[in-house]
């Protein structure tokens, strides 16, 4: 993976430091234009059609309270809690080390970057928030991705963003409300502007030059907002990251849990954590003696790959979009929570898998996990075995 380029960090710096000021001008001419132009001027003041004149204007203000305010939580999540996956001790150590070092040395060392490759001990930290669920994304060799730069194991769909030089869970780029309310306060500048253009022409007025420029304007702004929006919201019910869709036929190796030690077959490989240790091996690195292992904490999982294109994170369009935009209405038109889908506690997976994990059963003939009572999980352990005790 290469180093993140000094230069492209410094870019992105300064077009979020310059978004803001482009934003301040967008709405101050629309502002300036459609409310005190067309709306207070022109219509109230000209024309005395108040109600007309009004409802522009409280719309206006409305769908602009809304993006300015879709902007600050973007904002605000991206710099406060940008979902970053949290660096280990070594990692934190060596960060902030590197923050003592005089500028033009620390980006040296950024230059060689702090590359580590994935660390090859069975009792690796980190490797048991993976082998507690039931199924995790991992490499061929069924154990998890690793990131080189962060030193850590990745959890699933995090990558590694070269601008923040840190891994970021679920990391997209795209925020629909911003563009969504955005498109909506630039159609309403659009049909201001169009109404008084149309009644100006009645009156045969030569046309105004302020008018035109707020239609061209509100018709290049429009076709992009409106274009992010649809592109966002596909997402949201594709269930996929802008970076999904940079990998498009990307295919996934995924650890399924399988019943303790079975067997590999000719269509996959098993793989058993907690890993085994090299024979005679009795103290760790440092000369510590070997920690005690539970053999009870013991679980078996088969590595199986889906095919190109296959996305195992696809509950179905609805509850695709429930997961990422919450579960009323209320939330699905404010940012007011975070997504369903950021909290990683289940047992199951980092993330919600969909109807894939088993079909990737069934294609790979995978032998049927049992509970500690005897039924069947099918990757779906909770639900099951909450099913069977209601049956009781
Ligand atoms: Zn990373």
């Amino acid at each position: 993976m290469p180093p993140p380029g000094p230069n492209n960090r410094t870019a992105t710096k300064w077009t979020i430091r310059l978004i803001p000021f482009f934003l301040a001008g967008a709405f101050g001419f629309s502002i300036y234009v459609t409310v005190a132009h067309l709306c207070i001027d022109y219509l109230y003041r000209q024309k005395r059609q108040r109600a007309t004149a009004v409802a522009p204007i409280v719309l206006y203000f409305i769908f602009f309270v809304l993006t300015f305010a879709s902007y600050l939580r973007t904002f605000l999540a991206a710099s406060r809690n940008p979902a970053l996956v949290p660096f280990n001790d070594r990692r934190r150590a060596a960060e902030e080390h590197r923050k003592t070092l005089p500028k033009r040395a620390r980006e040296d060392v950024e230059a060689q970057h702090e590359w580590l490759p994935a660390d090859q001990d069975p009792d690796s930290p980190g490797l048991e928030a993976f082998y507690t669920k039931d199924v995790f994304v991992c490499e061929p060799d069924g154990r998890p991705r690793w990131c080189t730069l962060c030193w850590h194991w990745k959890p699933d769909r995090a990558h590694h963003s070269t601008d923040l030089g840190r891994c970021v869970r679920k990391m997209d780029h795209l925020c629909p409300w911003f563009t969504f309310y955005c498109s909506l306060a630039i159609a309403v500048c659009i049909g201001t502007a169009g109404y008084c253009l149309a009644l100006q022409q009645r009156e045969g007025m030569s046309v105004d030059g302020r008018i035109v420029a707020m239609l061209a304007l509100g018709g290049l702004f429009g076709f992009f907002t409106i274009g992010m929006t649809m592109t966002s919201l596909k997402y949201v019910f594709d269930n996929i990251t802008n970076i999904d869709v940079l990998r498009k036929s990307q295919e996934f190796f995924l650890a399924v849990r399988v019943p303790l030690d079975s067997p590999p077959t000719q269509q996959y490989h098993t793989i058993t954590y907690p890993l085994a240790r090299p024979a005679g091996l009795t103290r760790g690195p440092n000369g510590q003696p070997l920690a005690p292992r539970d053999d009870l904490a013991r679980r078996t999982f088969a590595v199986l790959r889906t095919d190109k294109g296959e996305n195992p994170w696809d509950l179905g369009a609805w509850r695709n979009f429930k997961t990422v935009m919450g579960n009323n209405a209320l939330e699905w038109l404010l940012p007011i929570r975070h997504s369903p889908c950021c909290n990683h506690d289940s047992p199951k997976g980092d993330y919600e898998f969909g109807p894939l994990i088993p079909e990737l059963k069934r294609r790979y003939q995978l032998p049927e996990l049992k509970d500690d009572d005897g039924s069947a999980t099918s990757g779906n352990g909770i639900e099951m075995r909450e099913r069977s005790h209601a049956r009781r």
